[in-house]
């Protein structure tokens, strides 16, 4: 699997950098990635979820 490694928003759109070291500027990204989220500390931080 080419696995996300980060995102970081400019003004052109979101860079997605991925483990195979290729990176590409999307207008949006979608976080479907799990109960170990690559995506979810971009969007409400490092704290992890409670159960
Ligand atoms: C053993 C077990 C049994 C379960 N049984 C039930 C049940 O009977 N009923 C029920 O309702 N729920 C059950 N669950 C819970 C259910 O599996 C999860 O709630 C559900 O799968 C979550 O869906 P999701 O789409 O958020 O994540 P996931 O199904 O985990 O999908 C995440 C996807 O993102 C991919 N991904 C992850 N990280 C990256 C990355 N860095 N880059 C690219 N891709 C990535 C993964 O490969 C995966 O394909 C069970 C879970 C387990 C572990």
């Amino acid at each position: 699997m080419n696995g996300l490694t980060s995102l970081t928003e400019g003004p052109a759109g979101v860079a997605v950098a991925y483990t195979d070291g290729t990176e590409n500027t999307v207008d949006l990204v979608v976080g479907a990635d799990g109960v170990r989220s690559k995506v979810r500390p971009y969007v409400l931080g490092a704290e992890l979820p409670s159960c």
